[in-house]
């Protein structure tokens, strides 16, 4: 607000004692008389003007405040309904990376046995294919099937087979190395990638994972558990499915065999 312009108390004075001196009749006859009482006249009407504009000037600073003051306001209050937008958005954006990390890992697990599934075996076969050929580094796959696995589902039923197989996808998972990948390839199979790794150190390995499983004791069976294991080395340039079908026909020989053996 504009500081009002004092109408100075001096001034207040002067008017009255002007007004005195015009009202006196001992100033009757005195030329100045008449000219000052018209510049007293005009004096007092710009004091009224000036008043009424420092007034209007008032209420125009009262209404441009109040004005810049809503506009304030309006202003916080956008601003913090937007931030709780983003803060929304933030939660929103975060559940969502969950729940598709959620359906990633779901999508390539097998539910049972909490291993890899098919489809993640296929991803990891494509990645290591090309890791082998542009290192020259070949892998080797094993294809291990459990022996007469349908003979446990009909003595101890379903379940208990469900069981037998978790113990059996651990036992397998245990005893690989920490680079070997494995994963449920289907019904009682699993698929073993054991990558940069010569068809001996693999054979090795599937040894091992032969114990493992042979070790396996559940309160339930009492049966021995046993699997078959055909191994072949990827072949540099090769299809992947090609090595597939060659640990699928290495795998053959070991049923016809007589299974609880390893070939390839
Ligand atoms: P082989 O030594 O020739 O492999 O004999 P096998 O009995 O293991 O083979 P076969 O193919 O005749 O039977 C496989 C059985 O595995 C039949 C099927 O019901 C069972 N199976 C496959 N998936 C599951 C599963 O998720 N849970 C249970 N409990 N059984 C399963
Ligand atoms: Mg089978
Ligand atoms: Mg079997």
């Amino acid at each position: 607000m504009l500081e009002r312009p004092r109408l100075a108390h001096d001034e207040d004075e002067l008017i009255v004692q002007v007004q005195a001196l015009l009202a006196d009749p001992a100033h009757q006859g005195n030329p100045l008389r008449e000219p000052l009482a018209h510049l007293l006249g005009c004096n007092q009407v710009h004091q009224a003007q000036l008043r009424r504009l420092i007034r209007i000037s008032d209420g125009y600073q009262y209404i441009s405040r109040r004005q810049q003051e809503s506009l304030e306001h309006q202003y916080d209050r956008q601003l913090h309904r937007l931030e709780k937008l983003a803060r929304i958005s933030d939660r929103y954006q975060n559940s969502l990376r969950e729940l598709s990390e959620t359906l990633k890992q779901a999508s390539l697990h097998d539910p049972l046995t909490g291993l890899g599934n098919r489809r993640f075996l296929m991803e990891r076969l494509t990645q290591e294919t090309e890791r082998a050929n542009r290192k020259e580094s070949p892998y080797t796959l094993g294809i291990l099937d459990v022996d007469r696995f349908k003979a446990i589902n009909d003595r101890f039923g379903h379940e208990a087979g469900d069981t037998a197989l978790c113990a059996i996808a651990q036992a397998i998972a245990g005893a690989l190395r920490e680079y070997d990948v494995c994963g449920r390839w289907g019904g009682e199979e699993f698929l073993i990638l054991m990558p940069e790794t010569p068809l001996d150190f693999a054979r090795q390995i599937a040894q091992r994972v032969s114990q493992s499983i042979k070790a396996i004791h559940l309160e339930f069976l009492d049966i021995g558990i046993s699997a078959s294991v055909g191994l072949s080395v990827y072949r540099l340039g090769e299809r992947f499915s090609d090595t597939l079908n060659r640990a699928d026909a290495a795998l053959l020989q070991a049923k016809t065999h007589g299974r609880d053996r390893i070939e390839g």
